[in-house]
């Protein structure tokens, strides 16, 4: 039986103003915030999330920009709690663009009656803990406020949108966009001179989408990108009624895995067999579809060490017999960072973008921006004359949209302060100071919902156990959180991604401590040590 809200006059109200308190206060209403919005609810608890935006959905809210779409299979990424949503819902693609996701998001709101506790347009400004009480209060940007005992901050991994800091981009006098916040309407590109900052995963699939429709497009980039074909294709008849028939194995697989992705590695060494059994295994993986090339390769092509360069120059090689024009298939090459250690973009067509006369690449290393013009960017070398300037200049990942809101936590300290070397949290879910605040989008990593969903499980039988318990507030002791926060930057450093500058270590932000933003544990490792410390009654938390 789900308890009703209870508006609660408050000391600091104004005449007649009531204050609405939940026991559960959530933001963001993308695929984390939706899931614990229903598991919490299931138990009885009142619950709001406050979402930002008009709709649903999050990053497939947001990220609206042609040729958005996964790289996770789509089966493996929806929900799994509901059997009911499993049947109904038929993927139409392997791989899923951005507006069939954000109809499955839609439908899936709908079909659990969430909206009815989503407040959307509301952006929240400021979270403040109250001593006295126990409990937050969350303000938003128009003047509204809430009270709750608990916050679960589902703000998002990649949400925080990012723009470099260009000098001039107040005078340009074309039309200018993030892709992150891409206009509902639409951008019309046709005819267009086009120009594209930025070339990851988000960049690939837009410049491939766009380029046959421009007029001109300008490729501004700074880091080539090792990418590989994603081979999408529709979900036929006979394949969506095997899914459908097998998705507790699908996720049973998912659970096994590093990334929660389907896909199983070779637990041979890539070194252990011979040069041509090596070579035949990655070219019959490369013509499969997805992340499979690297994922069900050799394990040790994940790990830095030989394996890995082998494989390096294997894809550096495919760049290269794609490219027509030698001088610019060296500047999509790889040169500066192992292969992995960024995130791996899926590609559908886009090496042979560069083969059309209409797409210019310029390599900004070699020549940076120094400015953007009223009439388009200039570089050190030359000026680029555009309509049309898009940003896929990514995010300030993980922490970005935390510190972004105004987080107050016992004796005023702020967690804007507290992460300034980086976060300093328990196993990504707490930190010392913030009671009952729950930073879930510091957390999850890899294919996104199944890792998600048993986190969120966690986090629900976390407040559970604190209020049937008849505690009022959990944090972490500041042992735990150091232990943590040691085996992140150790473990860390032995492992692929903390081997590149890039937003997996806040390099990609002027000014943002080197640090991993997320576990180096794999999912199966983080989901043992979280269901560890829950059977110990919370071990390495404070409850009171
Ligand atoms: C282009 C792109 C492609 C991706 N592809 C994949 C993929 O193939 N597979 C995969 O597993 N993952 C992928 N991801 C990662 C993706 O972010 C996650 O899969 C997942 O959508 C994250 O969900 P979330 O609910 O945790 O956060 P989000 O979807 O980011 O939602 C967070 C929500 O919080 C809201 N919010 C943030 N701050 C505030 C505030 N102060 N006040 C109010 N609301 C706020 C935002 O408006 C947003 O709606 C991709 C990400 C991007 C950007």
């Amino acid at each position: 039986m789900e308890r009703a809200q209870q508006p609660v006059p408050a000391a600091d109200t104004g005449p007649g103003e009531e204050i609405e308190q939940f026991d559960v206060l959530i933001i963001g209403a993308g695929v984390t915030g939706l899931y614990a919005l229903y598991r919490l609810r299931e138990r009885g608890l009142s619950v709001r999330v406050f979402e930002a935006g008009s709709g649903v959905g999050g990053t497939w809210y947001w990220n609206r920009y042609p040729g958005a779409r996964f790289d996770s299979e789509s089966y493996t990424y929806g929900y799994s709690f509901s059997e009911e949503l499993l049947q109904e819902w038929d993927w139409q693609e392997h791989y899923a663009g951005q507006p069939e996701t954000e109809r499955y998001l839609n439908y899936m709101a709908d079909k659990f009656d969430l909206r009815r506790d989503i407040r959307f347009h509301a952006h929240v400004t400021s979270v403040v803990w109250d001593e006295g009480a126990d409990r937050w209060q969350v303000h938003l940007a128009d003047g509204h406020r809430a009270w709750a005992q608990f916050v679960i901050t589902a703000v998002g991994s990649l949400s925080a949108y990012y723009i470099p800091d260009f000098e001039g981009l107040d005078s340009f006098k074309g039309v200018w966009c993030h892709t992150g916040r891409w206009p509902a309407e639409g951008l019309d590109l046709a005819g267009k001179r086009v120009g594209v900052i930025g070339t990851g995963a988000t960049g690939v699939q837009l410049i491939t989408a766009i380029a046959k429709d421009v007029g001109h497009l300008t490729v501004f980039q700074r880091t080539a990108n090792y990418c590989a074909p994603l081979r999408n294709a529709p979900i036929d008849p006979e394949t969506q009624r095997q899914i459908k028939a097998s998705y507790p194995e699908i996720f049973k697989r998912c659970s096994e895995t590093a990334g929660s992705f389907v896909h199983q590695f070779d637990p041979r060494s890539a070194l252990d067999v011979s040069p041509e059994e090596r070579l035949e295994q990655y070219e019959r993986l490369w013509a499969e579809p997805g992340f499979k090339k690297w994922l069900a390769n050799f394990y040790d092509i994940m790990l830095p060490g030989p394996a890995n360069e082998d494989y390096a120059a294997f894809v550096r090689q495919k760049i290269r017999e794609r490219v027509k024009d030698p001088v610019v298939a060296e500047k999509l090459v790889p040169k500066d960072h192992m292969f992995g250690s960024k995130r791996l973009p899926c590609e559908s067509g886009y090496y042979e973008v560069y083969n059309q006369d209409n797409v210019l690449l310029v390599d900004v290393r070699e020549a940076p921006i120094e400015r953007i013009t009223p009439t388009g960017v200039k570089t050190r070398d030359a000026e680029y004359e555009l309509d049309v300037l898009i940003f896929a200049t990514g995010y300030d990942a993980v922490t970005g949209a935390l510190t972004r809101i105004d987080i107050r936590g016992a004796g005023g300290q702020t967690l804007k302060d507290k992460f300034v070397a980086g976060p300093r949290t328990y196993m990504g879910i707490q930190s010392v100071g913030f009671p009952n605040l729950f930073t879930i989008n510091a957390a999850s990593v890899g294919n996104f919902v199944r890792a998600a969903e048993p986190l969120v499980d966690w986090v629900r039988d976390c407040i559970c156990y604190v209020r049937d318990q008849q505690y009022t507030r959990i944090a972490p002791t500041p042992e735990a959180e150091a232990a943590w926060t040691r085996h992140v930057e150790e473990a860390g450093a032995k492992i692929l991604r903390t081997q590149a500058n890039s937003w997996f270590v806040g390099a990609n932000i002027p000014g943002k401590a080197r640090f991993l933003l997320t576990s180096p544990d794999s999912a199966p490792v983080m989901r043992a040590k979280r269901a560890e410390v829950a059977s110990k009654g919370y071990a390495g938390f404070v409850l009171q």
